[in-house]
């Protein structure tokens, strides 16, 4: 059985809006999942300026989550800028209003700002408060692209891993998994780097070092982290077991998904066991969102 942990689909108000943006409506979603063999899954609200042409509010989810509870796991969402673009804002009772509306975790967050900016270690705190996991995009730069700003060898993730102890961070995104391997550099770590694995990755390293790191597999980013050396790849799931979590980033219908196969061929050549797969592709799922 497969849980997918990123996902995103709109209930589109109208044609006006479908004029400018092109997201997977709710119903292809789920045909794409029925032809990948997936159960259910996460819809990630698309909160932020930074992400797209237009914007979802967490309703939006909630709304399509009403219409296929069986299927649909809802998250909720927020910017860092919410409400007076301060750093004391009180998150407190929007994140236990949608965690009642059956919210299960927050993201994809994607505000471009840096992780230790004032006004993010307030939204993180305030998650982790909530007892909710965040789910997150790096960038390497405040122009030009989405997610917290980091630099090389994510420093500053490994900060807010440090100060947010109890907060469950999922990490995706090119920037996330090049860390994979000692090789990444200022040239490729926004990329799709290829070519073997080396040692001193800084991901290995952060997922040894902190257990409230989850690492989705999600995206072209994900199984390029997996797959561009499968050996290493396998080797890492087998290791982080307990902390990989199945995801595709179905973003588009038709959108080319690898993950299902990625795993199934780790599987059926014996690269990751049984028992790592069970948990990988649902059981750690269940377990994190409680579902
Ligand atoms: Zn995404």
């Amino acid at each position: 059985m497969f849980i997918d942990i990123h996902t995103h689909t709109i209930r589109l108000y109208d044609e006006r809006q479908r004029a400018i943006c092109r997201w997977t409506d709710p119903e292809e979603l789920l045909s794409m999942w029925d032809e990948l063999g997936i159960a259910r899954g996460v819809v990630l609200p698309l909160v932020h300026h930074e992400i797209g042409e237009i914007l979802q509010t967490n309703e939006n989810v909630l709304d399509i989550y009403n219409q296929y509870p069986d299927r649909i796991i809802p998250f909720c969402n927020f910017d860092v800028r919410y409400w007076y673009n301060s750093s004391e804002t009180d998150f407190s009772k929007a994140l236990e209003h949608y965690k009642s509306l059956g919210c299960k975790g927050v993201g994809e967050y994607v505000s471009n700002v840096p992780w230790d900016d004032p006004r993010s270690l307030n939204l993180l705190g305030h998650i982790e408060a909530a007892e909710l996991p965040v789910l997150f995009h790096v960038a390497s730069a405040d122009r030009g692209m989405y997610g917290l700003v980091d630099e090389l060898g994510l420093p500053k993730l490994e900060h807010v891993l440090k100060v947010f102890p109890k907060l469950q961070f999922i990490g995706h995104s090119m920037a996330f998994w090049s860390a994979i391997s000692g090789d990444a550099n200022e040239a490729n770590w926004m990329g799709y780097p290829t070519g073997p694995v080396t040692e001193g990755g800084a991901l290995p390293r952060l997922m040894r070092q902190y257990d409230n790191l989850w690492a989705d597999i999600s995206a072209g980013s994900g199984n390029n982290g997996i797959t561009r050396d499968f050996d290493f790849g396998c080797k890492f799931m087998e290791e982080f077991q307990d902390r990989v979590l199945f995801g595709t980033d179905i973003c588009q219908c038709p959108q080319k998904v690898e993950q299902v196969e990625t795993m199934n061929r780790a599987l059926a050549e014996g690269k990751i066991s049984q028992e790592a797969y069970e948990k990988i592709t649902h059981l750690n799922a269940e377990k994190l969102l409680g579902v």
